[in-house]
């Protein structure tokens, strides 16, 4: 077995293998939050220079490390892959096996104005900070990113923290449960991973606060699972992995919102969520009421968590 595979196994949370490789050798082209990080861009022409991408990757990094303390892996790999005659950041897929690594692929004619518009770098960056699941649980995956994405730019700065909120309230609702729907373990449809995953972190977000008297947050729950190993580069069922995250926050929030939703569907009654939280878009434009019921969540919900809260 090689070395890399039996440290994992020692400190992994799952003691199972780990599928990453060993780690090279080589200088990373980057160094952030204790991850080293190596950039390749294929063949094709780009309007950026190396520089430049060198950058919005290091900003993305930044904002995942301000989310979870730390990098979430200490060897990361990217590919950007030019597509000739379009603009902009066209997609971006992460893969655990081999190592983390993800490919992006950057339209030709892209440039600096609409990196620091993107959000594809950060979400590919997040899916490092969990086990790698099976498709059946690929919303718990999605649902991550896609919550924690603008949060973790927010909180640097890269992102308007009103505009996590406005996204919130009108990208949820495409997560609520439709007519036959099973539950989040057996509704693959696009609205159910990636909102429905969303709502499953924002509903686990706002329990803990409330179960903890605002000490823990789901920050907490997912620090606490990449503490105990479980990046993507560990092969972990998804009740450890929550159980992991129950523990570091001391309440079994997650576990139990699991159990509630994986084979259900839930009805959430959005209006009521958002009135709760003191948020009203119902002239278009964020209002915020402050004496709402769970301002204090919301407020908390929005602020940069601390680097160490375990
Ligand atoms: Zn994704």
């Amino acid at each position: 077995m090689p070395r890399a595979l039996v440290l994992a196994s020692l400190i992994g949370l799952c003691g199972c293998a780990s599928a990453s490789g060993a780690p090279r050798a080589q200088p990373a082209d980057l160094k952030v939050g204790g991850g080293a990080i190596d950039v390749a861009i294929g063949d094709g022409h780009l309007d950026l220079s190396r520089a430049e991408l060198l950058a919005w990757i290091s900003g993305s990094a930044e904002a995942v490390t301000a989310y979870f303390g730390r990098f979430p892996v200490p060897r990361y790999r990217i590919v950007i892959e030019p597509v000739a005659g379009r603009t902009g950041v066209l997609s971006g897929t992460t893969w655990a096996f081999g190592g983390a690594h993800s490919r992006l692929l950057v339209g030709e004619h892209t440039h600096v104005a609409d990196l620091e518009r993107d959000w594809v770098m950060t979400h590919e960056m997040v899916h490092t900070a969990f086990p790698d699941q099976p498709p059946a649980h690929h919303w718990i995956e999605e649902g991550i990113a896609t919550y924690v994405e603008p949060l973790a730019r927010s909180w640097i700065g890269h992102y308007p923290p009103g505009k996590v909120w406005t996204d919130l309230v009108r990208g949820v609702p495409n997560g609520l449960p439709r007519a036959g729907d099973r539950g989040l373990d057996h509704t693959h449809t696009w609205g159910r991973t990636y909102w429905g995953g969303a709502l499953f972190c924002l509903l686990a977000d706002i329990q803990i606060r409330e179960r903890t008297g605002g000490r823990r947050g789901l920050v907490d729950a997912l620090r606490g699972i990449l503490a105990a190993g479980g990046n993507d580069q560990v092969d972990c069922p998804l009740t450890r992995a929550l159980r992991e995250g129950d523990k570091a926050i001391g309440v079994p929030v997650l576990e139990e919102l699991y159990h509630a939703m994986k084979d259900a569907p839930v009805a959430t009654d959005l209006d009521a969520l958002w009135r709760d939280l003191g948020i009203d878009m119902r002239h278009g434009a964020l209002a915020v009421d402050e004496q709402a019921p769970k301002a204090a969540i919301r407020r908390a919900i929005s602020a940069r968590a601390a680097a160490h809260t375990q």
